[in-house]
């Protein structure tokens, strides 16, 4: 008798009929003699709607009380999923985070997960019980509600099979599978059978948002197979696992596109050792990432620093930042919440020459201007203006042979 995990994405749970779509799916895999446990996430749009409230109620509101709103939306697609179940004659049980239990650290707004007890689940499914646990939602060791970071439920599905050591887990989306690009931009793009959890990384960390990155993370750790497929059809969808030869023979596997984030710039800082430091420190303690980050060359012993945070913290990291240039006599802080980062990313770099300056003349020939690159083994990312997001993915997708037609024309 084989353990499923199974995810449903907010798309696929989006009204009550799709929750009956999801319901029929989940028994016949019950039916085949599995045991289930089934992970969703709040209907498609309705985090965002909650969020909203709290940005009414407060101009930064990022804490307890923010996870305790924006973690309801799951509270009523798993309950009303058991009822649909029940309906159907199955035995079937609601589980809220607290109640598996899902202990994360109390990041609020992006916590971690640090255990998670599989025992009360265990106890159910040896019962015949199906398990329909509520995604990207945990609790601390206060016993408050914290949620996991926009997209999180993918991560409570592959932790819950990695503590369940369940067989594999399945992530239901609105599309087949993972793509060389987002296929909602880019006709051409075409699915990938199979892909190497560090690509897999790779291209979540840079926008590709059909997996949580932290949820790769855990696969990767942890060794747990995930496929990703379509909620809406029985095609075979794409293996999440680990590399293989016939992977690394790829130069590039995926363009991906970002538009999360913001840029922020404090010009003409005086060029002295700690000034980094003093200008990052707030943001550390105030717990805001910082992505990419570019310092020019010095002229008269003044220097310019650019660097991203995701526009969530945009207005937050402004505020500091300001109070910062302040008191280190910087001349300006100038913000830009109009970019994307596009990003292309293949386990074969690390072995092939000349991809970048490939890369820069592709966005040359469109006049697309960069504004900031950072590189790393397998992945180049260019900062663009966000009205050139979709164009420049398409024409990197396109002379990177990545598309169906290009395949298609090897062949
Ligand atoms: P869910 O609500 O099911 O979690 P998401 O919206 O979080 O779904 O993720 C699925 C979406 O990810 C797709 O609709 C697609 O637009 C987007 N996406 C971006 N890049 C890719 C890619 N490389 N492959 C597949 N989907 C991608
Ligand atoms: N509902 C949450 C979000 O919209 C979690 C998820 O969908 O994975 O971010
Ligand atoms: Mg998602």
């Amino acid at each position: 008798m084989s353990l499923i995990v199974q995810k449903y994405g907010g798309t696929s749970v989006g009204n009550v009929e799709r929750i009956k779509n999801v319901a029929r799916r989940v028994a016949r895999t019950f039916s085949q003699g599995n045991r289930v446990v089934v992970v969703l996430s709040a209907m498609s749009g309705e985090t965002n709607r909650l969020v909203a409230f709290t940005q009414e109620c407060s101009e930064f509101p990022i804490s307890r009380e923010y996870d305790a709103v924006i973690s309801t939306g799951e509270q009523v697609t798993i309950g009303l999923l058991a009822l649909v179940l029940k309906e159907m004659g199955y035995q079937a049980k609601s589980f809220l985070g607290h109640q598996v239990p899902i202990i994360t650290d109390s990041s609020f707004g992006s916590a971690r997960i640090e255990d998670i007890k599989p025992g009360n689940l265990m106890a159910e499914l040896d019962r015949g019980v199906i398990a329909v646990v509520a995604g990207f939602q945990g609790v601390d060791a206060d016993g408050s509600i914290t949620t996991l970071g926009r997209g999180g439920s993918d991560t409570t599905a592959v932790a819950l099979a990695a503590a369940l050591k369940a067989d594999v887990c399945e992530i239901y989306t609105d599309v087949e599978g993972v793509y060389t690009t987002d296929p909602n931009i880019c006709s051409d793009a075409r699915k990938l059978e199979r892909v190497s959890y560090d690509e897999m990384l790779e291209m979540a960390s840079l926008g590709a948002k059909v997996l949580q990155t932290r949820s790769v993370e855990f696969a990767r750790k942890y060794g747990v197979p995930v496929m990703v497929r379509s909620s809406f059809n029985d095609a075979t969808g794409t293996l999440v696992c680990k590399e293989d030869k016939e992977m690394e023979k790829v130069v590039v596997s995926g363009v991906t596109y970002n538009k999360d984030e913001a840029k922020i710039s404090v010009l003409r800082v005086p060029d002295r050792p700690g000034i980094a430091a003093l200008l990052f420190r707030p943001l550390t303690e105030a717990g805001i990432n910082v992505d990419m980050i570019v310092q020019n060359i010095s002229h008269d012993s003044q220097t310019d620093l650019t660097f991203t945070v995701t526009k969530t913290e945009f207005k937050h990291a402004m505020k500091l930042v300001k109070e910062t240039a302040g008191k280190i006599e910087a001349e300006d802080v100038i913000g830009d919440p109009n970019i994307a980062k596009v990003s292309i990313v293949g386990a074969g770099m690390r072995s092939h020459a000349g991809v970048a300056s490939r890369m820069f003349d592709v966005m040359a020939r469109e006049g697309i201007n960069i504004q900031m690159i950072s590189t790393s083994e397998i992945k180049i990312s260019c900062v663009v203006d966000v009205k050139y997001t979709e164009l420049a993915v398409r024409v990197l997708h396109e002379a990177f042979g990545l598309g169906k037609t290009d395949v298609a024309e090897e062949k």
